[in-house]
């Protein structure tokens, strides 16, 4: 497999390259639009033919390259069903089997962050979006997010993974790049530790985060796959 994390450092996401090495096809998940021509640059280096572009969900705080990708290089947008995302090519929901050449990808419906939140697991690793971070866990006071049905999300569908899967976020702001199940089994300071739903609720209701940066230009321009709504 190939594979590269990627890191816009203007919002601190991640972004991640797969690619099989027999067929050349390649895909993206969560793509950031600033980010275009890196992208373009990566794909001819290594050869590689990009499929799909994935989304963990809609973002509120980059927009998304799935559109501009989709023009440039005529990749297939996906997102989940729920997410609200009408401009996408492939609506998806749990346990649906994406293949990427040799690659098999299931989809793991997560929601909490967002309804239509959802990561994506691959042989020995998983890529949590903003449902599981290193150390913590995207935020559920916008978007229809939900802390309950994060903490369900987490123990039931990212938890049960083997211990040693390795935990891939939409986000880091500490510089970490990767973790496993295990460490945020026992370490995660939120939901690790065998936390309790009731407290995982009131520790999510305490948080003061500040308003999305971004929120008012990424939310409408995601939901069109990153473009304006009368380009596409
Ligand atoms: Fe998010």
């Amino acid at each position: 497999m190939i594979f590269r994390q990627l890191f816009d450092l203007e919002t601190s996401t991640y972004t991640y390259l797969l690619g099989c090495e027999r067929t050349r096809r390649a895909c993206l998940i969560d793509s950031v639009a600033s980010e275009l021509a890196t992208y373009v640059d990566l794909l001819n280096k290594l050869n590689l033919n990009l499929i799909f572009t994935f989304e963990t969900h809609v973002h509120a705080d980059h927009i998304t390259a799935a559109g501009l990708l989709r023009q440039t290089l005529g990749s297939k947008s996906v997102v989940h069903r729920d997410a609200g995302a009408k401009c996408a090519d492939l609506l998806v929901t749990d346990q649906v089997l994406l293949q990427v050449g040799d690659l098999d990808i299931e989809v793991r419906h997560t929601p909490g962050h967002t309804n239509g939140c959802v990561s994506y697991v691959l042989s020995d690793r998983v890529f949590t979006g903003d449902s599981l971070l290193i150390g913590g866990c995207g935020r559920t006071d916008f978007q229809q997010g939900d802390a309950g049905q994060l903490y369900d999300s987490i123990t039931r569908q990212l938890f049960t993974l083997p211990a040693d899967t390795l935990v891939y976020p939409g986000h880091d702001y500490n510089g970490n790049t990767v973790s496993t199940i295990k460490q945020e089994i026992t370490k995660n300071p939120r939901i690790g530790n065998a936390r309790k739903r009731e407290d995982f609720i009131a520790i999510m209701q305490e948080l003061k985060i500040a308003y999305p940066r971004f929120i008012d230009q990424a939310l409408p321009a995601n939901q069109c796959c990153g473009l304006a709504a009368d380009s596409l």
